[in-house]
Parts: C-alpha cells; sequence; structure tokens
C-alpha cells in the first residue's frame, strides 16, 4: 500500500509528498493531465493520506481512517448513482454531511449547482469523524457554469479542515479564476516502458502484438488495463472489411449501401452503449492514421499492423474521402452522447452520408 503502487508520474507523487510531508497542503488542488494516467486515483489516495493514522506523507491502506476514508468514497459513489436515477426535483436532497471523503462528479452531463452548494456548506462544517474533510471534483470542467461563482468563494477562503482536489484533462476548459485559485499538479502519460511491462505482464499480450497494444493505449494505464487483444481484433474486423469496400471504388462512388455494410457486422457488436461508443473509437483511431498518410507523419500510426492497408485506402479516398467518413462518424459519435439509441446513431451515419451526396 502506499504512494509507491503506483506505476507512473513520479513527479507529481514527489510534489504530493512533499506537501504532506510539510504540512502544507494548500486548500485548493488541480490535478490535470491526459485521461487514464491515474489523476483520480491519486486524489484518492491523497485523501487518505491527509488522514492516515500511521504515516504523514504517504497513507498505510489499513488504519481506521484509511478504511473509513475507502468506505465513505464507495458511499458517495452510490449515492451519485442513486440520485442520477431520480427525477430532477428529487435529485436536491440534501445528505453527505457525514461523509468527511466525498467524491464528486457529474450528476447530469454537469455537475450541478446544488452539488456545488451541498459541498460549500459540508466543507464549512467540522469534519465528522476524520481530520480533514477532502472533496474530490472529478471531471471538473463539467461544473454548471451557474455554480462558478459559488466554487470561487469556497476556493478562495478554505475551511482550515477542508481539502478540495479538482481533476480534469485540460485545464483550460476551466474558468481561469477557477485555475488561479487552485495549486496545479501536471500529470504526463505513461511512459512506453511501464505500459509494455503492464501489457506484457499482467494483460499477458505476445510480444508480436506488443508494438500494437501499446499504440492503440497510447499512455493510458486505465486503458492498458482493460486492453483485450481479442475483443480488439472482433470489433476492428468490421471496420476493415467496410474501408476495404469504400476505398477499392474510390471516392466517387461512395454510397449509403456501403455503410450498410459497417452497420450490419457491427450490430452484434454494439449492443449497447458502452460498446457502441468503442466501436466509434476504433473507427476514429483509423480515420487518424488515415489522415497521417496524408500528413506524410505515418511513424505516428497507431494501427501498425494494417501500415500497408491504410497507405492504400488512404490513396484511395483522398482528402475528401476521408473528410465524409469523419462526419458520418461525428454524427453518429453526437447521438450516442445524447443517449439516442444506437440503431438510430447507425442510421444517421448512412442519412449523413446521403445529405452530403446531394
Ligand atoms: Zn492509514
Amino acid at each position: 500500500m502506499g504512494f509507491d503502487t503506483f506505476l507512473s508520474n513520479p513527479q507529481a507523487i514527489a510534489s504530493v509528498k512533499a506537501m504532506l510531508a510539510a504540512g502544507s497542503v494548500p486548500g485548493a488542488l488541480l490535478f490535470t493531465g491526459p485521461d487514464g494516467v491515474g489523476k483520480k486515483t491519486l486524489a484518492l489516495a491523497m485523501a487518505k493520506a491527509l488522514n492516515c493514522e500511521r504515516r504523514k506523507d504517504d497513507y498505510c491502506g489499513d488504519c481506521r481512517s484509511c478504511r473509513k476514508s475507502d468506505e465513505m468514497t464507495a458511499l458517495t459513489l452510490e449515492d451519485l448513482a442513486r440520485r442520477r436515477a431520480m427525477k430532477d426535483a428529487a435529485r436536491r436532497a440534501e445528505g453527505l454531511a457525514y461523509f468527511d471523503v466525498q467524491l464528486i462528479e457529474p450528476l447530469t452531463r454537469f455537475i450541478l449547482t446544488e452539488q456545488i452548494r451541498q459541498m460549500r456548506s459540508v466543507a464549512y462544517t467540522k469534519p465528522f469523524e476524520l481530520r480533514h474533510r477532502v472533496f474530490i471534483v472529478d471531471q471538473a470542467q463539467a461544473i454548471h457554469w451557474q455554480a462558478a461563482d459559488l466554487l470561487l468563494k469556497v476556493l478562495e477562503e478554505p475551511p482550515d479542515s477542508s481539502r478540495f482536489i479538482l481533476v480534469c484533462a485540460n485545464p483550460h476548459e476551466l474558468r481561469s479564476t477557477v485555475r488561479s485559485r487552485c495549486q496545479r499538479v501536471p500529470f504526463q502519460p505513461a511512459s512506453d516502458a511501464v505500459i509494455e511491462q503492464l501489457l506484457r505482464t499482467e494483460k499477458k499480450i505476445p510480444t508480436s502484438h506488443l508494438k500494437l497494444a501499446l499504440r492503440m493505449v497510447s499512455g493510458s494505464i486505465a486503458a492498458a488495463k482493460n486492453f483485450d487483444l481479442e475483443e480488439f481484433q472482433a470489433r476492428r474486423k468490421p471496420w476493415i472489411g467496410f474501408l476495404n469496400a469504400v476505398a477499392a471504388q474510390g471516392d466517387r462512388t461512395f454510397a449509403p449501401s456501403d455503410w450498410k455494410l459497417l452497420f450490419d457486422s457491427t450490430k452484434a457488436l454494439a449492443d449497447d452503449r458502452s460498446n457502441l461508443e468503442a466501436t466509434l473509437r476504433l473507427g476514429y483511431a483509423l480515420l487518424s492514421d488515415l489522415l497521417r498518410f496524408l500528413a506524410d507523419e505515418p511513424d505516428a500510426i497507431r494501427n501498425l499492423d494494417l501500415t500497408p492497408r491504410l497507405e492504400v485506402w488512404s490513396g484511395q479516398l483522398g482528402l475528401a474521402g476521408i473528410d465524409r467518413l469523419k462526419n458520418g462518424l461525428d454524427s453518429a459519435y453526437r447521438l450516442q452522447t445524447r443517449n439516442v439509441n444506437q440503431q438510430l446513431a447507425w442510421d444517421a451515419v448512412a442519412a449523413g452520408m446521403v445529405i452530403q451526396r446531394e
């Protein structure tokens, strides 16, 4: 247990440990950097370290406070799930006053004003059981604009016993006034060596496919932990068939029926939302690779094993053909994020093709 279990970002961990050792953890911190590199995990670890009964600049994971901290995090997550399932008015139910460690995430597309108001009122009360109240605001860029002033007030003069850790990939998505009130801890993508080790030992990826897997997870430890070679190949296969068919016809004879080929074969895979998203992400990865050939950056290709084919497809489709593919994918993605039924999303891709051809 402790910070030495973290696989990457030694600099972020060193600065967090230094703050803890000096007993000078700022009231508001901002963890920024690419997705999947452990920002939220480190924030949760820090909540434990701020309260651990045995260690000062680290956490044991085993004392009463460390266990309480985990328990409270789990309970706030349950509370979020419960409130997400409620109708608007009921979401405002008060609560959470007994939780010294809280994880705040978007309830809808946004982190609502009610959530920030609740956080603020709890923050100004004494901790219930632990030394510090720690509020971790994940996906802080989703804080509703109406809540920004409320947040500013609390970040400006944080109560002594409360700490706030904002987590977000891109700090520029936050208001500059919010940003300037937080001490920033930047995170980097994990190194190839760390990810390769993880893929090799934990995921048992064969040497022949290591480079491909490494490119596909692009520096994300979370993506590496979830990477499944067989699933990846099964999911990508329909795209290969699709690209073979449409590219061979050049960009002139691109027709909705070509998309049907893709839909029919992806339908079995895209049977729920998360699946559809994963399938679309693969489509985007292929698309970026096609563009890399046009931009003369073949070294940055992610679908390494398809390099010769990608080069051929890219030449056949040209910029116009690739652009049309991108528009189709974008409309499917927009519908997907708006919770639209996946079949409709695929139909929209086909419809988008028609409209663009007219
Ligand atoms: Zn402990």
